[in-house]
């Protein structure tokens, strides 16, 4: 990870935008600067110093991970520790992440300045870490790929194990246990096992619905290695599938298939979704697919890019995200088919190996 490349280029930003200095305290954000992984504190970075601010429970893994920050102690209120550590450098506008601060600790920042007469000006900034953080580094990706492999073979882990009379929750504990088992740390995000009626959420809660025959199961799962994570969906059945599940499997897979080869670099995030969107549209499944075609992964599991309708993102080398259109019909059930992918070499190379058995 070069960590100095990346304050390089967020500084780069600072002087676009005539920062003196931005206080982080988005925590992936936080690590992606620093290596710094605790769950509290802030970065302080100026064009020369990176300063970490944190309280005593985390000093000791703070000089330990991030061995190039200078380490800030903050004891007592903001009010006590805030005006102290910006006297330590000299900023008259120091940039904040708007979409990563509570309302308190802005109303606490700017009090604690009003009430030492500072002049420093507090600045709403948006998206100054994400971007850099959408195009990762050989290393990142080497990580998410590790993280693929790991959901990979938990999915046939399970594709292979799973029998009528399973509920949703046993296989979601069977996939959990496997991935901890093989490698994962905490799971990035809940996994999804959702049969039936149930897989017409895309979000569902894996419930004590007892899997049947003929119905679709949408399992959703992601790994997650040294802080990246993967991304991958699949839809599959016991028994013989019903007539819906033909057709739809084979649109979503097509729609996939078709956005796989169309992204290329420079498509924006819309019209990467409108490849898969007009083929679900011309099968007349238009409204049934309600979310966007993909996001990125990494550090978090819906980052920059955004693949979706009227999203101005632009796809570029080094990015990875997912595709993963579905269709869901309230009723009957669902079908979402997903894989993480990055941009390399102008085209979509797919990281994920699951199958995408079609219905027979
Ligand atoms: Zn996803």
């Amino acid at each position: 990870m070069n960590i100095g490349n990346r304050l390089q280029k967020l500084r780069q930003k600072l002087t676009t935008r005539e920062l003196d200095a931005v206080f982080i305290s988005q925590p992936e954000n936080r690590y992606y600067l620093s290596n710094f992984d605790g769950s509290d504190g802030f970065l302080l970075i100026t064009p020369q110093d990176t300063a970490l601010v944190t309280d005593f429970r985390y000093i000791e893994q703070g000089k330990r991970q991030a061995p190039d920050c200078e380490i800030f102690q903050i004891t007592g209120s903001v009010a006590d520790w805030f005006p102290k550590l910006i006297a330590n450098y000299n900023i008259r506008t120091l940039g904040f992440e708007a979409g990563n601060i509570t309302f308190s600790l802005y109303q606490q920042l700017t009090d604690a300045l009003a009430k030492g007469q500072s002049s420093v000006k507090l600045i709403a900034t948006e998206r100054l870490v994400e971007p850099l953080r959408a195009i990762k580094e050989p290393q990142e990706i080497a990580l998410i790929s590790q993280a693929v492999a790991i959901s990979d073979r938990a999915f046939e882990y399970v594709a292979d194990r799973i029998r009528p009379g399973m509920t949703e929750k046993d296989v979601a504990w069977e996939i959990e246990k496997f991935m901890r088992e093989n490698g994962s740390q905490a799971l990035p995000f809940d996994i999804i096992v959702a049969a039936g009626p149930n897989a017409a959420l895309p979000h569902a809660r894996p419930s004590e619905r007892v899997i049947a025959p003929g119905e679709p199961v949408v399992i959703d799962i992601g790994a997650r290695v040294n802080g990246y994570g993967s991304d991958l969906s699949r839809t599959i059945y016991l028994g013989s599938p019903d007539e819906v599940l033909h057709k739809v499997y084979d649109t979503v897979l097509k729609a996939q298939l078709a956005a796989i080869a169309a992204i290329q670099d420079s498509f924006t995030g819309d019209q990467a979704d409108k490849v898969a969107r007009n083929i679900i549209e011309e099968a007349g499944y238009g409204p049934a697919f309600g979310h966007a075609l993909g996001h990125g992964i990494g550090l978090v599991t819906h980052e920059s890019p955004r693949l979706g309708p009227h999203s101005p993102d632009v796809l570029l080398n080094g990015m990875v995200f997912s595709i993963e259109p579905g269709i869901y019909l309230s009723g009957w059930g669902g079908v979402r088919i997903e894989d993480t992918v990055v941009m390399e070499n102008g085209k979509i190379n797919v990281l994920s190996r699951s199958r995408k058995n079609r219905p027979r």
